[in-house]
């Protein structure tokens, strides 16, 4: 089966759309999300392009808040600081990466935790990790709802994640082995990459390597989520080469069509979590 993560987006954000249309109804109040885009790198253009478009199509109240690349830290530390105490804003996402100016760490740590709709505030780490209610990175979720929809009880399931960033692999682990798997987590410094990857009931790959799960390193009905996105000739593909996994395997997302779409509708969920816990 191939796993349509455009349909699945599709309903997510139409859900969405649906209660943030009820609460507007009742309380005459919509989310708002908050982007600050910085330079002119053509990705994150696009990305921000298309997280206001998703936003604007669901009642999420969205602005793009851009700065030339030379902008100094002070000027983004305090926009942060004001778009946390301003009751209007539900949500802040600070695209990355970030110009060499300007200190992650530092720009991460200064958005109210409540209002992190990446989920990449330590306070908010640490809530998954513990295991507690909390904004989930957007793409691991995405992951874990569409691995849902082909099995709900992951009970002693056996999860390999190929990928240990802070961004995927682990909050993935962290998502899993909440459901009750079995996880391991492998990266560049694993030895028997393939043999581990053998052994997955649920395999995660999150590496950046186009096409780098082959065949003969999934096991057989397995599910196969495929996180990469590579440019390659002109082509977008993912980190597992398709064609010769998905015959073998239950369920496979493709790349593109698969992850990304979630990712983006997950970005929504989260904002709509952030509005409703305020
Ligand atoms: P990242 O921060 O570069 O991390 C990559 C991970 O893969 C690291 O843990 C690294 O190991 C491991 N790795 C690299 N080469 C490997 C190899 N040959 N064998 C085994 N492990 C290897 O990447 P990321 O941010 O997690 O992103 C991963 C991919 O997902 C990228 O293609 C990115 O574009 C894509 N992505 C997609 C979405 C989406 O919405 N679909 C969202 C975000 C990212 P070490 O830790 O040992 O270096």
């Amino acid at each position: 089966m191939i796993i349509d993560g455009k349909k699945e987006s599709a309903l997510l954000r139409e859900e969405i759309k649906k209660e943030i249309s009820l609460i507007k109804e009742k309380t005459n109040k919509t989310p708002g999300l908050s982007v600050i885009l910085i330079g002119e790198f053509a990705p994150s253009q696009i990305y921000v392009k298309n997280k206001e478009k998703n936003s604007r199509e669901v009642g999420i109240n969205s602005e793009v808040i851009r700065y030339p690349k030379e902008v100094t830290e002070q000027e983004v530390l305090e926009k942060i600081k004001e778009l946390n105490n301003n009751a209007n804003v539900s949500g802040i996402l600070v695209q990355l990466p970030l110009p060499k100016q300007i200190d992650k760490e530092k720009i991460i740590n200064a958005i109210s935790p409540s209002k992190d709709v990446d989920g990449f505030h330590p306070i908010n780490v640490g809530n998954l990790s513990s295991g507690y209610k909390t904004v989930v990175p957007c793409t691991p979720l995405g992951c874990l709802l569409l691995i849902k929809k082909i099995e709900k009880n992951l009970d002693g399931k056996h999860a390999v994640i190929l990928g240990r960033s802070n961004l995927n692999g682990k909050p993935m682990a962290q998502l899993l082995l909440k459901e009750n798997c079995t996880v391991t987590i492998v990266h560049s410094k694993t030895k028997n990459l393939k043999e581990e990857c053998q052994k997955a009931d649920i395999l995660v790959v999150a590496v950046g390597v186009a096409n780098l799960v082959k065949g003969d390193w999934v096991k057989k009905d397995s599910i196969v989520i495929d996180v990469g996105i590579n440019k390659v000739k002109d082509k977008i593909i993912g980190d597992v080469n398709f064609d010769e996994v998905k015959d073998k395997v239950k369920a496979i997302t493709p790349v593109p069509g698969g992850v990304g779409p979630m990712t983006i509708a997950c970005l929504l969920k989260n904002t709509l979590e952030c509005f409703k816990d305020r």
